[in-house]
């Protein structure tokens, strides 16, 4: 049988992260490159799943491959495992296909026992260094493969140092980790009743086991589940050839990016730590120097990593991030891979990169994220507020954004006060994969140690949250709960303000504006324009809605609701009495009043598009919604127009309905009262009219939608009124224009009887809300009170006011869009609903072939780019 368990680092390539993890295949991509990688190979997911699946045994098989490759190892390297007076250590590396930072766990200088220490001692004549080596693997070996608890090891140094009056590991001599390995192999003992294992072979076997297990560890599963990383795919594990950056001060270890991932700003950015190893710089436990400083330190090395990291980005075409070591002035690639990024370093990379002609228009838009536009338009915090804000402490700019919150110190307390409904600030002295529940849940992210490829930093970019890291001023209890800066102490619950941009934290809560990279936005959205198939529209009906979304890309307004229209004091008071008039004269003069507040908005709509397509419906909901509510209201309404409280409370009393979604509202409104729809449509057409004649070449073409038709019969009376009410208007004015009439889809009987509603529809756009409502008989203002319980039962898998219902309501739809395009295939066809913002229902409308969606403006460059995504 023929299986792929092992595989040296010569043998594979970056294709190949489904058997090799994302880091076995860039490790072989890279030896492929002829970059400096230590030699190594890499155990792979199958060898994984199947461990996990013979019941967590070894197979001899694995064992035995793995000793050959060992061996292959020492030929190249001529070293041997576990030899006394040369010996090869070596790094035990998870890997799975996705990056998971820090889910998994890493053992260094595995290899190491108490007769090849002091072969490392002779041979690099620095016994201080090899006992350091030592203690690491301890500890490391401690943690991950004998789930002894970290602190047990860092207590004991702790302890150790302070009764040395040390004051940092720098001052740790030789004998000293001499001690410390003695103390550290007792807590073995202590712990786990047995010897820490002295044989090389069996601590590899060990470790590569638990890295095994560690792939289902809970932090592990907690990161995929979030992640929406399948939990089959398994970890590879690599084995690799330690080099040491712990080596004094001519070597180091460092992290690096290509290009600001915070900023995306073009130039090398990253830190270093000299003298140390592993994931000294990551953990935070010194806070490292920026890369620019070994361009002082070691120029050739710096140069070196310039162009190494150059030819990477070119090969990769995408900004790395890159793990180096630095052994004796002698550089080390450990591992390179695509780098995390904020939405705003993602667009700038991505414009920057088909400026640089590294990858296409068309690829960069694959690159970027729909839901990394909201991102993108980040909240800041308001400038003038600042002025008097108090700074409490300040750290590194971390993670862009603004929040404010109640400060929580560990990850449980954080997440059972954000469940409660409070904003919370985590702030912690370093976060680690275990802080992962809390740190979900929080506004913002605080460490007072750790830099800016600190675990803290790493995740909240990630995950789009404002963070400040290395804020070395506090001084964070988190026994106490407390947290010390300036002399000043803050308890849980304090509230503070964050500003992940800048990397100062605030006491007090400070109000933000959101914030607003429209060009960079921009940028990507006329990309996206030029692959989008089907057009995007906006939502909107207010000046300020409109400029919106015309800035954000929207190619019109698919859908302006004409009642937000009369919402305003006076407008609603003439509302009311038109809904209060008994007589045919009692209506038309506040009719006339509105008709002309209505032109006074649709001019500024018609001027502001420019001649860009303009769907506008007319009046929807039950008129009760516009009934004054309060008794001084009615009193107000009662002496305007000349009646008694009583008389008022009367009429109201008559308008009231059971079920008003599905009662006397939209169309059924200018059934019983025409003269409604009449005042609107000569509104629409009149301002039209007005608008067209003042811009030289301006083409209005208005399109008046009809909302909640059910059949044909109604439709046609409609339609037929409203354009007798338009043609005289023609008359009278001496004067045309284009327009059409068209109708809603959002009552099932007017998809099921769609063709015949399209002899007299100009055009249709489904409103997916009442549609939904109607088709599935849930109420959209009630369902909240038992969808949840659907979708904990497992009865629904989402809502379907969110996410489209593509079996039920989707199937209702197709055959409407197979009927009107059967009918007349150049009918058009759009989609208003709430649904029309959300990438993942796009889709699918998309593929049911209607022509364009309208979503609210904030969604429309998302919107634009899932389309552009799709082919
Ligand atoms: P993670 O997935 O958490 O980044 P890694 O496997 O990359 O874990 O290991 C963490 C760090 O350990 C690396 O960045 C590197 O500094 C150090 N390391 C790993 N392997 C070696 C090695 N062979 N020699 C020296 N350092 C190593
Ligand atoms: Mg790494
Ligand atoms: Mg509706």
């Amino acid at each position: 049988m023929l299986v792929n368990y092992v595989i040296d680092f010569s043998e594979g390539s970056k294709e190949q992260s489904d058997l090799l993890g994302g880091k076995g295949s860039n490790l072989a991509e890279m030896t492929k490159l002829k970059l400096p990688v230590p030699t190594g190979f890499t155990i792979t997911t199958e060898a994984c799943l199947d461990y996990l699946k013979q019941k967590e045994q070894m197979s001899d098989e694995l064992n035995l491959e793995i000793r050959q490759h060992i061996e292959s190892m020492e030929k190249r390297t001529k070293k041997r495992l576990g030899d006394a007076v040369d010996p090869l250590l070596v790094s035990v590396r998870s890997g799975s296909k996705f990056s998971m930072p820090g889910m998994m766990d890493t053992i260094l200088n595995l290899g190491l026992n108490d007769e090849t220490v002091l072969g490392l001692t002779q041979k690099t004549g620095d016994a201080r260094f090899a006992y350091d080596c030592y203690r690491r693997l301890l500890q490391m070996f401690g943690d991950v493969v004998c789930g002894i608890d970290k602190n047990r090891f860092e207590e004991q140094l702790d302890f150790y140092k302070s009764k040395k009056g040390y004051q940092s590991d720098i001052e740790m001599q030789a004998e000293d980790w001499q001690e410390l390995v003695a103390v550290y192999k007792n807590i073995f003992l202590e712990v786990t009743h047995q010897a820490f294992p002295q044989d090389p072979y069996e601590q590899l076997q060990l470790a590569v086991e638990a890295v095994f297990r560690s792939w289902n560890n809970r932090r592990a599963i907690t990161y995929r589940r979030l992640h929406d990383i399948s939990d089959s795919l398994g970890t590879a594990v690599n084995i690799q050839e330690m080099v040491f950056g712990n080596f004094g001060l001519d070597s180091g270890t460092g992290v690096a990016f290509t290009r600001n991932p915070a900023t995306g700003e073009k130039g090398i950015f990253g830190e270093f730590l000299l003298n140390a190893q592993g994931e000294d710089v990551v953990a935070g436990i010194r806070t490292p120097q920026p890369i620019s400083k070994l361009e002082s330190l070691m120029p050739e090395v710096y140069q070196e990593f310039l162009t190494l990291s150059h030819l990477l980005e070119r090969h990769y075409k995408d900004m790395q991030d890159i793990e180096f070591t630095i052994e004796n002035r002698q550089l080390y690639l450990l591992q390179t891979r695509n780098g995390k990024r904020t939405a705003k370093s993602a667009f700038k990379v991505c414009i920057q990169l088909v400026e640089e002609g590294i990858i296409s228009k068309a690829e960069a838009i694959q690159r970027i994220n729909p839901t990394m536009v909201t991102q993108l338009l980040h909240p800041v915090f308001e400038l003038d507020q600042l002025k008097n804000a108090e700074v409490f402490a300040t750290g590194l700019p971390a993670s862009p954004g603004a929040a404010s919150g109640n400060i929580y110190f560990t990850a449980e307390r954080a997440k059972q006060a954000s469940e409660q409904g409070e904003k919370v600030i985590l702030i912690r002295q370093e976060t680690s994969p275990e802080d992962i529940e809390g740190m979900v849940v929080s506004e913002a992210i605080v460490t007072s140690r750790g830099g800016m490829t600190s675990h803290a930093a790493v995740v909240a970019r990630g995950m789009g949250v404002c963070c400040v890291a290395g804020c070395e001023e506090i001084y964070v209890d988190e026994f106490l709960e407390q947290a010390t800066a300036g002399g000043i102490t803050l308890h849980q619950g304090d509230v503070v303000s964050v500003d992940g941009t800048t990397g100062t934290i605030y006491r007090g809560d400070i109000p933000y504006v959101e914030g607003d990279e429209w060009q960079l936005l921009e940028t990507i959205t006329n990309w996206a324009k030029e692959e989008a198939t089907i057009g995007v529209k906006a939502n909107a009906e207010t000046p300020a809605d409109i400029k919106t979304a015309l800035k954000l890309g929207a190619e019109g307004i698919g859908l302006a609701r004409t009642e937000h229209m009369f919402f305003g004091e006076e407008r609603i008071f003439e509302m009311r009495k038109m809904i209060l008039a008994e007589s045919e004269d009692a209506l038309m003069a506040p009719l006339n009043q509105l008709k002309e507040f209505q032109k006074e908005d649709f001019r500024t709509m018609f001027t502001l598009l420019n001649g860009k397509a303009c769907t506008i419906r007319l009046l929807d909901p039950p008129l009760h919604e516009f009934l004054p509510q309060t008794e001084a209201e009615i009193t107000h309404l009662a002496d305007a127009t000349q009646r008694t409280v009583g008389e008022i409370k009367h009429r109201i009393e008559e308008l009231h309905e059971q079920n008003p979604m599905l009662g006397h509202r939209g169309c059924r409104l200018a059934v019983t009262t025409p003269q409604i729809y009449e005042m609107q449509v000569a509104a629409i057409i009149e301002s039209a009219l007005e608008v067209a004649q003042k811009g030289k070449d301006l083409t209005i073409i208005p399109e008046i939608m009809i909302p909640l038709i059910g059949s044909q019969e109604e439709m046609r009376w409609l339609r037929e009124r409203l354009d007798q009410t338009i043609q005289t208007i023609f008359s009278e004015k001496n004067q045309v224009i284009s327009y059409k009439i068209g109708t809603m889809l959002e009552i099932p009987r007017a998809c099921l009887t769609a063709e015949k509603i399209a002899e007299v529809a100009d055009f249709f756009s489904f409103g997916t809300n009442d549609l939904t409502q109607l088709t599935y008989g849930f109420s959209r203002d009630d369902s909240g009170k038992f969808i949840g319980a659907y979708q904990q039962k497992q009865l629904l898998k989402e809502d379907p006011f969110q996410h489209i219902d593509e079996e039920g309501v989707g199937a209702l739809m197709r055959i409407a869009v197979d009927k009107i395009k059967h009918f007349d295939p150049s009918i058009k066809i759009g989609v208003c609903g709430e649904v029309g913002g959300d990438p993942q229902s796009i889709r699918f409308l998309k593929k049911i072939g209607v022509d364009y969606i309208s979503c609210s403006p904030y969604r429309v460059p998302a919107a634009i780019l899932t389309i552009a995504q799709e082919k």
